[in-house]
């Protein structure tokens, strides 16, 4: 899987690219991670890369040639499926089902934009999906462009152990993980489940989905709802 992050900041993403889990599939060659500055492709004699917006109002907006001349000359390198993503507040939420969906494609690149963002124009040439990470508004698009990289990497088969520790992790399934202990057993008077020490692997594996269940319905019972929803749905359709 090779990744294309767009950016005026590459440097910026470098320490966590380099870094732990990441830095190591890339080293294997099992994932690449490319940082492209934008500014290289600007024509302006000062490298200018945004301007005023039209119709007035605060700060500044991303001109279309650097921009569109950056991603057109990425692509023209790639072979095999790529997908084109704007990193915007205004797109969908990113979550696990769509960090699956986007491991299928052999490349994918990530634009950042900056400042008040990036012209219309650039949207409507070059990008095929816009993703947002949050509801709420960042300085740019550097730290959500790494939380694709990272979550989508993880799905990708060698760059962790096994798949088994994706598969049971949380929203994995719609569910959160069961609680995780390590030694030592007793930790300022709070101890590990006994279950887990002296339990069989069967009962073990039934308090995990046990507790997993239990976990969801506290902190995220929208999960549920949603599983809910969508398990009616699928009745519904069968019938
Ligand atoms: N003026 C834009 C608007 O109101 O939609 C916001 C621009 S924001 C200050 C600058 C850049 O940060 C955006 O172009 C985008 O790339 C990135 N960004 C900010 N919040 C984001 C979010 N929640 N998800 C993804 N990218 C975001």
């Amino acid at each position: 899987m090779n990744f294309e992050v767009l950016t005026l900041f590459p440097r910026s993403l470098e320490p966590i690219f380099q870094s732990s889990i990441l830095g190591r599939a890339s080293a294997k060659g099992i994932i690449s991670i490319n940082c492209t500055d934008i500014r290289d492709y600007t024509l302006d004699k000062h490298r200018r890369v945004d301007d005023a917006p039209y119709g007035g109002g605060y700060g500044m907006v991303m001109m279309c040639q650097p921009v569109v001349d950056c991603i057109r000359d990425v692509k023209k390198r790639l072979s095999g499926t790529t997908r084109v993503i704007y990193m915007s507040p205004q797109g969908g939420l990113f979550n696990q089902k769509k960090a699956e969906e986007l491991s299928k494609y052999d490349n994918l690149i990530l634009l950042c934009g900056h400042y008040e963002g990036i012209d219309e124009r650039i949207i409507e040439l070059e990008i095929d999906e816009e993703l947002s990470v949050g509801n709420y508004v960042l300085t740019g698009g550097e730290l959500p462009a790494a939380i694709v990289v990272d979550s989508v990497s993880r799905l990708i088969d060698g760059v962790l152990p096994s798949s088994e520790c994706y598969s049971e992790e949380s929203l994995q399934n719609g569910l959160l993980e069961h609680p995780q202990y390590t030694r030592p057993r007793v930790f300022e008077g709070l101890s590990v489940p006994e279950i887990l020490i002296n339990g069989d692997h069967a009962k073990q594996k039934k308090w995990k989905e046990e507790q997993s269940r239990l976990r969801t319905e506290k902190k995220r019972p929208d999960l549920l709802v949603n599983t809910e929803i969508n398990d009616e749905q699928s009745e519904e359709k069968k019938q």
